[in-house]
This record gives C-alpha cells, structure tokens and sequence, in this order.
C-alpha cells in the first residue's frame, strides 16, 4: 500500500487536487487529507478526473499538543526579514513578504526553529471533530485517523472514542518517539486498541515526522527502527510506516525483516513533484503532468 500524505493541517484545496491527480495516476492506494471538507472533495475529483475508482481515502485529526495541528504565527515586530523561514519551509506556505499562508502551514516547525529572534511561536488549530469525522465517514472516508503526540490524555480519550463510535473501516493511530520513550508509546497503543477487533487497526509508525526532506538510508533510519519496535510488540495490528520516508523506506525495512502493510510518504512525495505541481498552467499541459507522473511513480513502485 502506498499513501500519499498531503498533510494533516494542508488546507490548500488547489494543491492537494493537484497532489492527488498526480499520485493517483502514479498507482497511490490512500490520500491522507486534512479533516475539511473542501479538502475531501478536492481529493474526490482529483481521483475522479484521473479515472481512479479504487482510491481510498483517510483524514487525520490530533490531540491538542501534537505538532500536525499546529499553524505558525509570526510576530512582526521581532521580525528582522532574514528569510531563514521563507527558504527552509518545505510547503511554500511563506510568502517572500514574510506572511505565511496558513492553508499551506502543516505546522513543521521548521521555520520557527530557524528564526532567529525567535518571532514564530506554534499555535494549536482544532477541528469540530465531533461534526467532521461522522460526515467524513458518511463521505467515502475509509480510514480515520489521530495523532496522539500530546499530553492531554482527556483530550486523546476523547477523540478516540468518537473516532471508534464512527466506525470506519480503519482507525490509525499516528505516533512517534519525539517526546516519549518506547515504554510509553507502546502503552498509548495497548490502551487504544484494547476494544478494538484484530487488525481493524492501522498504527502509523513515525520514524521523525514530516522529515522526508533527503532519499537517503539515514532520512529513514527512525521510520524503520520505530515499525520495529511495533512488530516486536505482537499486535493485532497492521503497520505503515511513515516521518520520514522515501524511496529507500521498503528496502531498508525489508532489509530488517519489517512485516509492513503499507508505506506513508509526505514530505519527500511532495518534494519531488513540487516544481510541476506549482506551475500556473498545470492542467493544460499534458507534458507536465506526465513528466510528475513518472517521477511519482516511480517513488510509488519503489515503495511497494
Ligand atoms: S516551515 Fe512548516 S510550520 Fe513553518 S510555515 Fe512552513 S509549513 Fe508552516
Ligand atoms: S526567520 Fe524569523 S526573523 Fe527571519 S524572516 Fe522569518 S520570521 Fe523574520
């Protein structure tokens, strides 16, 4: 399986329609999309126009701490218009004005870890998640899914329940090592998948999230050593590996003897088609498209 993760908090409707035409042609299996609802539909008539009927569909929500609900903010008067922020964003989401563009923001953080006069803080944006997440499913929604990389459990325990409540074909939980050790995230999942039937689960495995920035053994090293860690823990779980993947994820995890279900590639997916998905005359030029076309699919095989 390969999912194309557009992003949590990408919000850019055009973008991830052109994102989506784009992989779904290339032979993608699942679009992971912001829970909104222009987003899904954007998505719906990408796959439509590219006469994929098999495409499945997952939208992701987070608990209140994780970074994929986070928007950067900037305070102008700190600002000294270096553009540390413009060049390291790996959305496009600020502008050479030095604005950011919170449909792009999928809250990586990397702007504000490279300004320095510390003028970007991180802001939590949540969803009415007790509204969105029954229409997604009503919607063609196959698979639901929370990051849980924060530390309001209430907030987690509630999300989850209304996610199972739901009842989607899937429910994925999203997690990663960032601020907890192996003990702890082992115990999040045991928890969460205590009431669920066997392999109704997906746990997405995130080596470092939102880090596919290089094709390179080390880039995916943690998404590898964390799908590891889940297998070695024997759950009634399928395990897709994502934070960090790229065209070398399938063969290191091979390599490791990871029994993986599907790999989940964002940032480095995004990366390589960014040039043809930006130009202006996108649709009407077939030589474009065909030419992101065979770069994405060839991530997409390497990924199988
Ligand atoms: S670097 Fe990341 S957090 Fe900052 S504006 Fe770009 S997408 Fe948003
Ligand atoms: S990195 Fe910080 S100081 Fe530099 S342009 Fe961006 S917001 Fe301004």
């Amino acid at each position: 399986m390969f999912k194309l993760v557009c992003g949590a908090g990408n919000e850019d409707a055009e973008y991830v329609k052109r994102l989506v035409y784009i992989y779904s042609l290339a032979g993608a299996n699942i679009f992971d999309l912001s829970a909104r609802k222009e987003i899904l539909n954007s998505a719906k008539e990408a796959v439509s126009l590219s006469g994929n009927n098999q495409a499945s569909f997952c939208v992701s929500i987070g608990i209140k701490g994780d970074k994929h609900i986070k928007k950067a903010v900037i305070n102008d008067s700190k600002c000294i218009k270096c553009q540390n922020c413009l060049r390291n964003c790996p959305n496009d989401a600020v502008y050479s004005s030095i604005i950011i563009d919170e449909k792009r923001c999928i809250g990586c953080s990397k702007c504000s870890d490279s300004c320095p006069t510390g003028a970007i803080s991180m802001t939590e944006k949540d969803v009415n998640y007790r509204e969105i997440l029954p229409y997604m499913v009503n919607n063609g929604v196959d698979i639901l899914e929370l990051h849980i990389m924060g530390n309001d459990i209430n907030d987690l325990e509630n999300k989850w329940k209304v996610i199972i409540e739901c009842n989607p074909k899937f429910a994925s939980i999203c997690i990663d090592r960032e601020n907890f050790g192996n003990k702890e995230v082992l115990n999040r999942i045991k928890s969460m998948i205590s009431y669920r039937n066997p392999y109704t689960t997906i746990i997405q495995a995130d080596g470092i999230p939102m880090s596919g920035a290089a094709d390179d053994y080390k880039t995916t090293l943690q998404a590898v050593a964390m799908a590891e860690i889940i297998q070695n823990a024997n759950l009634p779980v399928y395990i897709m590996l994502s934070g960090g993947t790229n065209s070398k994820t399938s063969e290191l995890a091979k390599l490791c003897n990871i029994n993986y279900w599907g790999v989940a590639v964002g940032s480095w997916a995004r990366k390589i088609v960014k040039q043809y998905i930006s130009n202006d005359d996108f649709w009407e030029n077939i030589t474009l498209q065909e030419k992101a076309i065979n770069i994405a699919k060839n991530l997409v095989e390497k990924c199988q």
